[in-house]
């Protein structure tokens, strides 16, 4: 059968990828995209890997997409007329030796996921549902309007591609608990934003009520159509490092869909032959929303939700993740590990990565604190190849870097501040200082 959704738990039942369904009718679990290995192994995975080079970068729609020009392995069946694309992936992946020497790695890279339309990760998966969406409503789906709940970077991704669709948007924000550049966003793309008086995961919960109705598309990471694009991640990864697979991959997670779809991508990598070695997975959870640490920490025996607390890292305040059993596989299968941090620690890692060249936001600060504690328990060795997911474009934090070089953030001693220095209108007086920086 043709790409369908399906129960992650092997309930009976296939469903068309123009269906408004998320979860399974059977268990209620959430579904997955499956495709059809078998046609895709009409090639074998040198040719993938050859047809993928072949495109990489391509100038022409729309192998000009990250996405689309893996689209065999994403959605074969759209007609390629239906995609709504604004150029996503393809970001870079950022190396230094002095990023190696500041993270105490022996191979070290930054996957600048938020270098993109609307600066993050989220525009991944965003293409793939509003494409799948805009191809419904082509063929006359009863679809109106498409709306997801947002800790910030998901609405601004849906509010972008549904203006370019022509699709009207809503989103449900926690009101006062995203950054400013995160709720401007779909504000000036016209979405309607609708701000509550709740946190993110009330905001979940009233949009799973609003999406029953099937008028309104769900665009959250629960619909495993965002996965379906997000899962490209790894691949573009690995293909950047030249088909060599690293030890490690280090991502932060919150409602843990971006950790299910890395692992998606690469298990179908394996399973197609482009690759023969597995990565192992360390999720980064911030002490004041980590649901999944804990889990981990009792073996995955149990799980409890918590209430998450006002974190620096806005996108992973969450505490009740829908995707936590797609998460918890993806982590038995992939070696797991799951470190949590402080609002210290992601500031000062983001900071210390800055230095050398870097942007970092609070979330990939998050991963980078992980980073370093897993180094300096050993469970991440010296020589061991690390890559960290750089979820959102630093640009979009921009109070966090001032009130941390001002020195003003709660709970966080900056190990790192750097504030500029003010001079009165002097040459002298500038020769001064010049000189006093020069000397060290
Ligand atoms: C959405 C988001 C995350 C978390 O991803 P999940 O799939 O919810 O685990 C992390 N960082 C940023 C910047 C995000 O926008
Ligand atoms: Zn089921």
């Amino acid at each position: 059968m043709s790409t369908h959704f399906a129960c992650i738990n092997g309930c009976k039942g296939e469903y068309r990828l123009d269906e408004v369904i998320y979860r399974c009718p059977h268990c209620n679990s959430l579904l997955a995209v499956v495709h059809d290995t078998d046609a895709l192994k009409n090639k074998s995975g040198g040719q993938w890997r050859d047809t993928f080079d072949a495109r990489y970068r391509g100038i022409g729609f729309p192998d000009n997409s990250g996405i689309w020009s893996k689209r065999e392995w994403v959605l074969p069946e759209l007609p390629v007329s239906d995609i709504i694309s604004l150029e996503e992936g393809y970001t870079s992946l950022f190396s230094s030796p002095r990023l190696n020497k500041a993270f105490d790695t022996g191979e070290m890279y930054v996957k600048n996921c938020g270098n993109s339309h609307t600066g993050s990760f989220k525009d991944l998966g965003m293409t793939v549902l509003v494409s799948q969406l805009n191809s419904m409503i082509k063929n006359g789906s009863s679809v109106k309007a498409v709306a997801a709940a947002s800790t910030g970077d998901t609405s601004a991704a849906l509010a972008a591609y549904a203006a370019h669709a022509g699709i009207p948007a809503i989103i449900l924000l926690p009101k006062d608990k995203v950054s400013i550049a995160q709720l401007i966003q779909p504000v000036a793309n016209g979405a309607h934003v609708l701000a509550l008086d709740t946190d993110f995961d009330g905001c979940m919960r009233i949009v799973q009520e609003l999406t029953k109705d099937n008028e309104i598309y769900l665009a959250n990471s629960m619909n495993s159509l965002r996965v379906e694009g997000q899962k490209t991640v790894g691949m573009e990864v690995i293909q950047q490092l030249r088909w060599k697979v690293p030890d490690w991959f280090v991502i932060p997670g919150g409602n843990l869909g971006n950790v299910s779809a890395l692992a998606g991508g690469i298990e179908m990598m394996l399973e197609l032959g482009l690759i023969d070695k597995r990565p192992r997975i360390a999720v980064a959870q911030t002490r004041k929303a980590d649901p999944l640490y804990r889990s981990y920490q009792s073996g995955f025996e149990t799980f409890e939700p918590v209430a998450a607390q006002k974190t620096l890292a806005s996108a992973i305040q969450i505490g009740n993740p829908v995707s936590y059993e797609k998460a918890k596989r993806a982590l038995k299968n992939f070696q797991g590990v799951v470190e949590s941090v402080t609002e210290e620690e992601l500031s000062n890692a983001a900071a210390m990565a800055d230095t050398t060249g870097l942007l970092a936001d609070p979330h990939t600060g998050v991963a980078l604190a992980a980073l370093q504690k897993l180094r300096s328990s050993g469970t991440i060795g010296g020589k061991e190849s690390v890559v960290v997911i750089s979820t959102a474009n630093g640009l979009k934090f921009i109070d966090f870097k001032v009130q941390y070089h001002e020195k003003n953030l709660k709970e966080v001693l900056s190990a790192y501040p750097n504030p500029p220095i003010d001079l009165p209108n002097d040459v002298d007086a500038v020769r001064e200082k010049v000189k006093d920086i020069t000397r060290n």
